[in-house]
């Protein structure tokens, strides 16, 4: 017998016909925002967890694995990132793992839904951990892809922390997002977006990889597996002009991390370059 029966449920919708469910020990807030409805609730095995128009967006126990990933492959591979753009990453985490780099002088982010960062202060604090104050910190409230098609600021590393190919974040998968992203980058500039999980969103990552392709001259993905990021490898994209940036020796890895000065939970120099190794099915799906 289900001994969390009579606690309401909250079941994730992302998938047809398969899904991950929560219980809702304690629901902090709700609310159907400008953007999408949002709803924050504490579940006793992932902590707080944020859901978006029905899908997983983080959670306090596992989100350290994917900010990680997203913030210190592009930038360490990068090796000398001074201005770095984020579209999405309202809860913040994205930020904090940026900020973390000395090399870093501005860290922007362009946030399409100002509730989902207010939210995220109030009942997120340790996602941001004060990142949104940092005076490095640059926030605009806008769409994503007007910014990066219209702006004249140019950027060493984006990382594009979007929800899913629906909604609001749909644009952020458009060919001329991507355009755009190019635009906007400096020369051998690194773009990483969240690509959903490749064995569930397999069509999601070759239609990026399509999208990818003609605008730059490499194009690959790399994986992390993330709990409640269901279903296997969480793929994040990667797009640069510069191809030895994915191919960087263990040591050259190793020496930029010891520079840093991180300390982190997931990420680590060999965990960075065995990240680029894609599972077969993957590689098919993109050759
Ligand atoms: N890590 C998460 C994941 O993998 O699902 C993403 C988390 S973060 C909360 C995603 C953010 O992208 C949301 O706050 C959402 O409002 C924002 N977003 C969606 N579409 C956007 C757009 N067109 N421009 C800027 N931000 C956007």
């Amino acid at each position: 017998m289900n001994k969390t029966l009579s606690v309401p449920v909250y079941t994730e919708t992302l998938y047809d016909g398969y899904g991950q469910s929560f219980t809702i020990d304690h629901l902090l807030f709700e609310q159907r925002t400008e953007h999408q409805h949002l709803i924050i609730f504490e579940n006793r095995m992932h902590g707080r967890v944020m859901a978006l128009d029905g899908i997983i967006q983080t959670t306090t126990n596992d989100e350290f694995i994917y900010h990680e990933m997203m913030a210190h492959v592009p930038i360490l591979a990068h090796g000398a990132a001074e201005r770095v753009l984020i579209i999405g990453g309202g809860d913040g985490a994205s930020l904090r793992e940026v900020l973390r780099h000395p090399t870093v002088t501005q860290a922007t982010l362009v946030e399409i839904d100002a509730q989902v960062i207010e939210m995220s202060r109030t009942y997120f604090p340790n996602h941001s951990a004060g990142a949104f104050d940092n005076p490095r910190t640059r926030i605009l409230i806008a769409d994503g892809f007007d910014y990066v098609r219209q702006t004249a600021d140019r950027y060493d590393v984006i990382i594009c922390d979007s929800t899913d190919p629906i909604g609001p974040g749909e644009v952020l998968f458009s060919p001329e997002f991507y355009a755009g992203c190019h635009r906007c980058l400096t020369p051998g500039g690194v773009l990483v977006t969240q690509n959903g999980v490749c064995f569930m969103q397999i069509e999601e990552v070759r239609n990026s990889a399509d999208r990818l392709r003609p605008l730059f001259a490499d194009v690959s993905f790399y994986g992390a597996a993330v709990p409640t990021y269901i279903g296997g490898i969480m793929t994040m994209g990667w797009a640069t002009d510069n191809p030895a940036l994915r191919q960087l020796p263990l040591a050259t890895v190793q020496a930029r991390f010891q520079q840093s000065g991180l300390q982190t939970r997931y990420y680590n120099p060999a965990i960075h370059t065995a990240a680029f190794a894609l599972p077969q099915y993957v590689v098919e799906a993109l050759s």
